[in-house]
């Protein structure tokens, strides 16, 4: 049986319009850059040492438990250590120290030609290293693997506030956008694609409209703006009016975010894995909201000191948007090729009153949950509750919090409910 979603009906305020069309700042490479040598929060194995002389391309580690994932080094010159730091990812993991040389060395690269087979072009996103880029990071080559796929969806909705790099990265890099939507095509094998994306992104319906003219496969479907609109269940729901129950393969869907599709086009065209990234820096707090094109390992300071620095000393930097993202202890952490945005808020402290049992929570959950409930079983440790009231179904999307007048935590509470349900699956 499929699961069902809850309603959606919430429009909440972008603040898109800070970033959308000024300017992308080219930040400067810095003399020394940080590459995360983990897959999320998995270390991986890592093939490199101190004193060894890198390239840009340069495989530093790779991740090789049943998903692939290899890590190459953004820049040519010298590892100075292999240390553990914070990361966006919470815990702190190993990264290679590597002090830039500024010659942009690179290894041979081996690009791959639009005539090769599916199974070439899967292998090939595997081997370049190609993550999701929306911010989950999943190895992108994993839901390529195989021949059940009828239609590929491109998630271009990006509903998360603030958050304008993915529009931004197919306006400035429209011929990778193009090439990698094609790859993608022929590597899942899907006979359509549908391009989703929100109604009120005018302009850039129209680039993508010009972009794939004359080829009947590839469509755009132009989605309300409410939240989460970008979250998978809802969008193949919108574009193939039907459900599944673990992963959209179930209903012959595969979906990937319009800024993987770039780097898979531009990894097709140049042969570079991921060591650069346009990011979004935004919020209320940091003087001058703008995309920033970084080389994947800068810190997140010199993304914020590029965007005119805090606006108070009292902030929150998050990895990501303000609904979903992670709040970081420090902006010392460096960018990842699946870091989309940093959100800088100013920090506030919520009186928080009890529960009122308004329903406000569950009237906004668009998993259909049941969040007081949740609360009540986690309170009691109650983990078959737990179980019975599917708080792994959470997607995290943060409505429930938003939408409590009594300023509880209350996606903080699911977050920690799903962590103690999965601590005490694996015990
Ligand atoms: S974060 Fe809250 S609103 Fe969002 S899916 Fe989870 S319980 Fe529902
Ligand atoms: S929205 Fe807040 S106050 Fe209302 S029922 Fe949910 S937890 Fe209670």
């Amino acid at each position: 049986m499929s699961l069902l979603f809850g309603p959606m009906h919430q429009h909440i305020d972008g603040h898109k319009e800070v970033t959308a069309h000024n300017e992308i700042i080219h930040l400067d490479v810095p003399e020394i850059i940080g590459v995360a040598l983990s897959h999320g929060n998995i270390e991986a194995n890592i093939l490199v040492k101190e004193g060894d002389h890198v390239k840009i391309g340069t495989k530093l580690a790779e991740r090789d438990d049943g998903f692939y994932v290899p890590i190459f080094s953004p820049v040519s010159g010298t590892v100075k250590s292999i240390e553990k730091r914070p990361s966006t990812s919470l815990k702190p993991v190993m990264h290679a120290i590597i002090e830039n040389d500024f010659r942009e060395d690179t290894v041979e690269l081996k690009t791959i030609s639009e005539e090769a087979s599916k199974e070439e072009i899967v292998e090939f996103i595997k081997q370049m290293g190609i993550i999701g880029c929306g911010g989950a990071g999943f190895p992108t080559y994993y839901k390529y693997q195989t021949d059940k796929c009828e239609h590929l969806l491109i998630n271009a909705v990006e509903c998360e506030p603030y958050i304008t790099a993915d529009a931004r990265m197919i306006e400035e890099k429209s011929y990778y956008f193009k090439t990698g939507v094609r790859m993608l095509l022929k590597a899942s094998g899907a006979r359509d694609c549908i391009i989703c994306i929100k109604e009120e992104k005018k302009d850039l319906i129209e680039l993508i409209d010009l972009m794939f003219e004359g080829d009947k496969r590839v469509s755009v479907l132009k989605l309300k703006d409410l939240y989460p609109m970008g979250w998978e269940r809802v969008m193949v729901y919108e574009a193939l009016n039907a459900q599944y129950e673990r992963f959209p393969i179930e209903i012959g869907a595969i979906i990937t975010s319009a800024t993987t599709a770039i780097y898979v086009g531009r990894a097709t065209i140049t042969g570079l894995p991921i060591n650069e990234k346009i990011i979004t820096v935004s919020g209320d707090a940091v003087k001058s909201p703008h995309n920033v094109l970084a080389r994947v390992g800068t810190p997140f300071r010199n993304l914020i000191e590029a965007c005119g620095g805090y606006t108070s000393d009292e902030v929150i930097v998050l990895s990501g948007g303000p609904m979903m993202g992670t709040s970081l202890r420090s902006d010392e952490v460096t960018t990842r090729p699946a870091v989309n945005a940093i959100t800088v808020l100013t920090y506030m402290v919520y009186e928080e009153y009890p529960c009122i049992r308004c329903g406000a929570c569950a009237n906004n959950c668009p998993s259909g949950l049941r969040p007081v409930n949740i609360i009540q079983a986690l309170k009691a440790k109650d983990f078959d509750r737990l179980q019975r009231l599917k708080v792994t179904d959470c997607v995290e999307c943060g409505l429930c919090a938003y939408n409590c007048p009594s300023k509880i935590p209350v996606t903080e509470n699911m977050r920690r409910a799903k962590r103690l349900l999965n601590a005490r699956k694996q015990s």
